[in-house]
């Protein structure tokens, strides 16, 4: 039997199983961390196809990578699996997860007895502290040749771009005071995070395209006839690639700053440790992907025009050649981390997507673990890419 037959034939073999999975992990919404039910669902059923089981590398709770061959190109599918607060598989991470744990089920079957590897690394939390930021500082991705998984959308895009995004809080200090009987004795935090945003919207005007910045207050004093003593913001900035984004961020930070001497309080910053890179996504890879996806038989039509966000996929893709291709789930405008969209998730509609990416991404990974020469031309892409960014 011919590996793309035998990729077909495994998926197909275990439809059944796999959908239920996707379903189980849909009604079972657990948030960044605390991915505890989908872990165990996912890395039995690994374990049962007879993958090599770690729990818990790069030191994370609910993270894993499952393991199959011992030598040869090494290629790894990432499964998240976290929901929204709320709104559940609002980003269909039920599929994404599916998608690679079929993926790597699939090519396994059809390379056995051939060299080549092939890892399914479960990456936490990317809503929120991106788990895969922990995955690649800690060297879990560091001896994979080529990685890849897929996202569902309302829009089909092989070769996406995503901002890179920091997060940064401030905090101002003031002094308490009656608002009405004394407020010259007061220093009001609150005027100075409200000239924080100001500052911030005339700052806009000046930025390059594709800059986004945006912020809420997450504390804005306590009593209506209290001078506030403290205030706190917290705001994602975003641009195309780091290098700009770290003169925005000295920019709102200036912002925040000249609010500060204007209400004559103390600002204190920090950032959160999780600055997520721009995706550098593999033109190499993602077009031998395009193809398979064709072989596969996708056949959503769906051309809706769509913003850019930010990934931790972005920081995997700075250590190996990586793809992240989103896929429509419907030609529909169902747009994601909405109660719809959560809806959307657990149909048999997105399932078939599901399944199909899972194919799409085990006939790539034959196709790569059988050729040398479409493996250089992948690495020379990497390595152009990355001298382009600067690094
Ligand atoms: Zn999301
Ligand atoms: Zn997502």
């Amino acid at each position: 039997m011919a590996n793309y037959e035998r990729i077909v034939k495994s998926i197909e073999e275990e439809n059944e199983n796999l959908i239920k999975m996707a379903r189980e992990i849909h009604n079972n919404p657990e948030t960044g961390r605390n991915e505890f039910i989908a872990v165990d669902l996912i890395t039995k059923y690994l374990e049962s196809k007879g993958f090599k089981i770690f729990r818990g590398v790069g030191g994370l709770k609910t993270s894993f990578m499952a393991s199959k061959g011992e030598e040869g190109y090494h290629v790894g599918f990432c499964a998240e699996y976290d929901a929204l607060p709320e709104i559940g598989h609002g980003c269909g991470h039920n599929l994404i997860a599916i998608a690679s744990v079929a993926a790597g089920v699939a090519l396994a079957s059809a390379i056995e007895n051939q060299p080549g590897r092939i890892s399914i690394i479960g990456t936490p939390d990317e809503e929120e502290h991106g788990g895969k930021v922990d995955l690649v500082r800690l060297g879990v991705f560091d001896d994979i040749d080529a990685a890849m998984m897929f996202h569902p959308d309302c829009a089909t895009r092989i070769h996406i771009d995503s901002l890179a995004c920091r997060d940064y809080k401030f905090i101002f200090h003031g002094k308490n005071a009656h608002a009405s009987s004394e407020p010259w004795e007061g220093r009001n935090a609150l005027d100075a995070v409200i000239q924080t945003f100001n500052n911030i919207n005339a700052l806009r005007q000046h930025l390059k395209d594709n800059t986004r910045i945006h912020g809420i207050i997450t504390e804005g004093g306590v009593a209506v006839n209290v001078i506030p003593d403290r205030t706190a913001a917290n705001f994602l900035i975003r641009a195309s690639n780091s290098e700009y984004l770290k003169e925005v961020v000295e920019k709102v930070i200036n912002c925040a700053r000249s609010a500060a001497i204007a209400t004559g309080t103390d600002l204190e910053v920090s950032e959160s440790d999780y600055p997520y890179e721009a995706m550098l996504s593999n033109k190499v890879l993602g077009d031998t992907f395009a193809a398979s996806l064709d072989e596969a038989g996708y056949s959503v039509e769906s051309k809706h025009d769509v913003g850019i966000g930010s990934i931790d996929m972005g920081n995997v893709s700075r250590v190996t050649p990586s793809i992240y291709p989103m896929l429509a789930l419907t030609d529909e405008w169902v747009p994601r981390h909405t109660f719809e969209f959560a809806s959307l998730c657990d149909t048999e509609q997105a399932y078939e997507v599901m399944l199909t990416a899972g194919k799409a991404m085990a006939i790539t990974g034959q196709k790569v673990i059988n050729d040398r020469e479409l493996q250089k031309k992948i690495k020379e892409d990497f390595l152009n890419q990355l001298d382009q960014a600067g690094e």
